[in-house]
């Protein structure tokens, strides 16, 4: 016998396979119920054809995407100024994928559906399970369309290309491509959650206006994506703060005066380049009225923030997901992890969280969705979108640490995947209106736009009487709301986390299955439930039909 099989000591025994390649959308009856109930099922054959991508090819390009990081360019060989991010072929593939199945333009190619919206939510939370870095730009390109739509003739001119299923990476004028994305800048050293300390200079390059030329100086000091083929800015304007379309070439094709100074370096998010940038006279198109900024981009910022849910509860989800198959196939003391009663406890709740958070996410899909059609629903989706980003995109860091930990140390280290979900998971809570931003976001509906608190109630009365806790909560909101107290603002974290598990809670009674529902009103308004996740009640049946809907055997 050679040496070295008589002392052979690495026999691999006790690991689970790896699950990838899988089919991300078949295997998730969640999604598939709420995209059924929130009105996408008519669109069901783009996420069948986008899940196996998503489980399969994506999960891999996703892998390379976060270990190649986007390196900046300044100049070219020869000392010209280039301002180029480079990035991984796997980062390019990606987005090429995603825009091409819909993440982008889904929504409003079809938008004459209704449902449409709800869809293509669907298809970022497959995407984003994959790689969340590319979201970033895929989410900015899709919510761009209603501050594009304000001014006609650069709607004219661009909207074909942003929602059109096509990408192209090259950096090139927008109008050389049949494709383009577009970023957004709003955030400034001296504030971001304050953007009315913007300092940005716009001076008018001829007639001042909606749709004409400006130079821009100023600088941005967070701006993602900056490969973009445009981004939505804000500057101060003679008559005050104004929204802009900030082309990388100028109409002439030269490169636009956006000097990108330095990428950040981040936690996480790694797929993705973050930029600080000077603007140095780089000229732009006013957007919307002079002066009304806020109120031009804050539509592109509704819907980013509406992704901000989504890519949350996409990102439990594939936690989730990975915790669930490890602890199938990884056996201590003498059982599968998954038998263990503690771990099916940790794995149900886990379960539930997550079939909340992706009920919510879809239910504010349908809200935006109908917008356009249904004051109620235009009216919930104002309020809805803050109170869902606050807190699925709360509940995210700690479910993440919660199914990495199932994976033991395996969850610590790298290849399992893990740490990137675990990097990722502050993100969406932080950026684009940070957690307490939602909340005063919140009160501010409540206070000036009474058409969201009735619609908001509207959605907790439509249910009343399939959950007396939830029925409980909801007279106990009212009152607390219609008080107002002096003291709201300091308590508002509070009341929007109340909100929000009121609001999960009616999404799980009309998704009507009574056991999951039930679940959570006792857990989540009941109080039987501790401070972690893992106590759930000990109801072994309510375990079992918890795990067995978060994979299929
Ligand atoms: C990876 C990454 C990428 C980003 N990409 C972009 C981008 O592409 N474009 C862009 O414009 N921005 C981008 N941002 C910026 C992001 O949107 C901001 O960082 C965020 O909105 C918070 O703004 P700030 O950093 O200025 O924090 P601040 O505004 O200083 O806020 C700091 C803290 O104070 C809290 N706070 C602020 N005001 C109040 C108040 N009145 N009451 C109570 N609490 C308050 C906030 O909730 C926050 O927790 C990105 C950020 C990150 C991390």
């Amino acid at each position: 016998m050679p040496v070295s099989d008589r002392f052979t000591t690495h026999v691999v025994e006790n690991q689970p396979p790896p699950l990838a390649p899988y089919d991300a959308y078949a295997t998730d009856v969640a999604l598939r119920e709420a995209v059924a109930r929130e009105g996408g099922a008519w669109a069901e054959a783009q996420l069948i054809a986008y899940g196996p991508i998503a489980g399969g090819e994506a999960m891999a390009l996703g892998v390379a995407a976060n270990a190649h990081r986007p390196a900046l360019r300044t100049h070219d060989r020869f000392g010209h100024r280039i301002d180029e991010v480079e990035y991984h072929p796997a980062y390019h593939r990606l987005m090429e994928l995603a825009i091409e199945h819909g993440v982008t333009g889904f929504g409003w190619r079809r938008a004459e559906r209704e449902g449409a919206h709800v869809a293509r939510a669907a298809l970022l939370y497959l995407h984003n399970q994959a790689d969340q870095g590319t979201s970033c730009p895929l989410t900015m390109t899709y919510a761009c369309v209603p501050s594009l739509e304000q001014q006609a003739e650069l709607g004219r001119d661009w909207l074909p290309r942003v929602v059109a299923p096509a990408y192209d990476g090259r950096s090139a004028p927008a109008a050389d491509k049949l494709g383009n994305t577009v970023g957004m800048g709003m955030t400034e050293k001296q504030g971001g959650s304050d953007v009315r300390a913007n300092t940005t200079r716009a001076t008018p390059v001829g007639t001042p206006g909606p749709g004409a030329l400006y130079e821009l100086v100023g600088h941005k000091w967070f701006l993602s994506a900056p490969m973009s083929d445009a981004f939505f800015v804000l500057a101060q304007s003679d008559e005050g703060l104004s929204c802009f379309l900030l082309p990388r070439f100028t109409p002439d094709g030269v490169r636009n005066a956006v000097r990108i100074q330095r990428l950040k370096d981040k936690l996480g998010d790694w797929s993705n380049a973050s930029a600080e940038v000077e603007l140095q006279g780089a000229l732009a198109w006013m957007v919307g009225e002079p002066g009304r900024g806020v109120a031009t981009i804050l539509q592109m910022v509704m819907l980013t923030r509406h992704d901000c849910i989504i890519g949350s509860a996409s990102l439990m989800r594939q936690a989730l997901v990975q915790a669930t198959h490890h602890a199938r196939h990884r056996r201590a003391f003498g059982k599968a992890l998954v038998e263990q009663p503690l771990m099916r406890n940790v794995l149900a709740d886990l379960a539930l969280e997550s079939e909340a958070a992706t009920a919510l996410a879809l239910r504010v899909s349908r809200a935006v969705d109908a917008s356009v059609r249904d004051e109620r629903e235009r009216a919930l989706a104002r309020i809805a979108t803050a109170i869902g980003k606050y807190w699925v995109c709360k509940r995210c860091p700690p479910f993440v640490n919660e199914a990495q930990e199932c994976l033991g140390g395996n969850g610590y280290v790298e290849d399992s995947g893990m740490p990137r979900l675990y990097r990722q998971a502050p993100l969406n809570s932080i950026w684009e209106g940070s957690g307490n931003i939602q909340c005063l976001d919140v009160l501010r509906a409540l206070r000036k736009e009474p058409a969201s608190t009735d619609a908001f109630f509207a959605e907790l009365d439509a249910v009343r009487g399939g959950s007396a806790l939830l029925d409980r909560e909801t007279a106990a909101l009212r009152k607390l709301i219609a008080a107002d107290g002096a003291d709201l603002e300091a308590r508002s974290r509070r009341l929007v986390e109340r909100m929000a598990l009121a609001m999960q809670a009616a999404c799980l009674v009309r998704g009507g299955n009574v056991a999951i529902a039930d679940a959570f009103a006792e857990s989540r308004l009941g109080r039987a439930h501790g401070t972690t996740f893992g106590t759930l009640e000990p109801d072994a049946s309510l375990h079992d039909a918890l795990i067995e809907r978060v994979l299929p055997g």
